[in-house]
């Protein structure tokens, strides 16, 4: 090669790694670019999903308080339509909100003792009906290795299980649904379990199969007209598995049935742990409670009187604050048991109100300190961190059942 063609390659190549370069910045930009686009895009899908809670928390509340009055026949079809669509759109708004937040990793696991068959038993007991309802027989086998107390998110495990067995009964005309859980790998403090759901159901092709575990993936939208669904299901079941470190994925033959299976890395408890689960236990068990003084503070009418038909039945008496600023005067005036305090108000809102409570409080041990719990359609995890280093005892998140803030204030109460 000439010095004149040597000379001339190597400028090209100079030209070509200037080109390179520019490329990798403008990738690196674009990337930065898309990142932040998908932030905003999960922050707004939050936001709303968070904007339409609380209509539905008014909805939903009034449903149950509708229930209990004197009703025709056909009022009560009417308003049972009516809670089964709000519930419907409830799972749709949670779907969404879950997806969101996961794509923010703004979803953290937590590490809770648990009783795997408890877990299991809530999950049949729950979709029974629906299986019974199609004549499907709802089976499940725990694998006698596998231990019963472990460490994890148990409600998030119990949604993955209830996610792919809720899909297994509706794609199955006949036959049967098994949940099975077998150990993987295991040492005496954690474990690798696998989890299948094993349906008789319409199976999927190889083809489809590739369509799933993406968000709104739905094989064909006839599936969607004949079954309904959002399409989010799978999607969420996946980066839930995920973040368990586990992993998910379908055996299937078309006609004859499908198996969804997913694995998850749990702790062992040891034996003063299941000590601890029995504690737990009593946090969802109601019993005859004395009869409190409440401070409600909620400037939301529908949730207001929701809040107060749930209470007064139990036999509370409540006072209604329409914001922090009233609730403090309330508060400095009157003794209360328990406040209940909503977050976004106008005047002052439940933050602000709980640390200036708990700084006229700041003299006081924190057994005699009231208790205070948050109740917020704010459901992302800073929201809920935020309440309780404002020195909140617990938090609800609205639209929440009768029950639910009943056990809540129970638990309170008790600890
Ligand atoms: P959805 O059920 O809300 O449509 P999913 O993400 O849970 O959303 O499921 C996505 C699709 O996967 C469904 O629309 C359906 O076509 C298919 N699918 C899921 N589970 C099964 C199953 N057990 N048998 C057959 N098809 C299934």
């Amino acid at each position: 090669m000439d010095k004149k063609s040597k000379e001339k390659l190597l400028k090209e190549l100079e030209i070509l790694r200037a080109q390179n370069t520019a490329l990798k910045s403008e990738l690196a930009e674009a990337k930065e670019i898309n990142e932040a686009a998908n932030q905003l895009k999960s922050m707004f899908l939050a936001n709303i999903s968070h904007e339409i809670r609380t209509p539905m928390n008014g909805i939903i509340g009034m449903y149950n308080v509708l229930k209990q009055t004197e009703l025709t026949a056909e009022q009560r079809e009417f308003l049972d339509i009516i809670n089964v669509s709000g519930n419907n759109l409830l799972t749709i708004i949670d779907d969404i909100l879950d997806l969101s937040r996961i794509e923010a990793n703004q979803l953290k696991l937590e590490m809770n003792n648990f009783s795997l068959s408890k877990e299991i038993l809530d999950v049949k007991s729950l979709l029974s009906n629906k299986a019974k309802g199609k004549g499907i027989e709802l089976i499940s086998e725990i694998n006698t290795n596998v231990p019963n107390e472990l460490i994890g998110d148990e409600i998030r495990l119990k949604q993955i299980i209830t996610n792919l067995t809720n899909n297994a009964i509706k794609y199955t005309k006949e036959g049967s649904v098994t949940i099975r859980v077998e150990v993987e790998n295991l040492d005496h403090k954690k474990g690798t379990f696998k989890f299948s759901v094993i349906d008789t159901g319409i199976g999927i092709s190889e083809e489809d199969k590739e369509k799933l575990f993406q968000a709104f993936s739905q094989i064909d939208s006839t599936t969607t007209r004949k079954y309904g669904g959002t399409g989010l299901g799978l999607a969420i079941a996946k980066n839930l598995t995920s973040l368990m470190n586990g992993e998910i994925g379908v055996d299937s033959v078309v006609g004859r049935g499908s198996t969804f299976w997913f694995t998850a890395n749990l702790q062992i408890q040891d034996v003063e742990h299941v000590k601890e689960v029995k504690k737990e236990i009593t946090k969802t068990t109601r019993k005859p409670e004395k009869k409190l003084s409440i401070l409600l503070v909620e400037d939301n009418l529908l949730n207001q009187k929701f809040a107060m038909a749930t209470l007064k039945k139990e036999g509370h008496s409540i006072d209604i604050a329409e914001n922090g600023r009233v609730a403090i005067k309330l508060f400095k005036k009157n003794y209360y048991d328990l406040i209940l305090m909503d977050i976004q108000m106008p005047v002052m809102d439940g933050i602000e109100a709980t640390n200036e409570i708990r700084e006229l409080e700041k003299d006081k041990t924190d057994k005699d300190k009231i208790k205070i719990i948050a109740i917020t359609a704010y459901v992302m995890e800073r929201d809920r961190n935020m309440c309780l280093s404002a020195g909140m005892d617990e938090y609800l998140a609205k639209p929440f059942k009768p029950k639910e803030l009943l056990n809540l204030i129970d638990f309170v109460q008790d600890n």
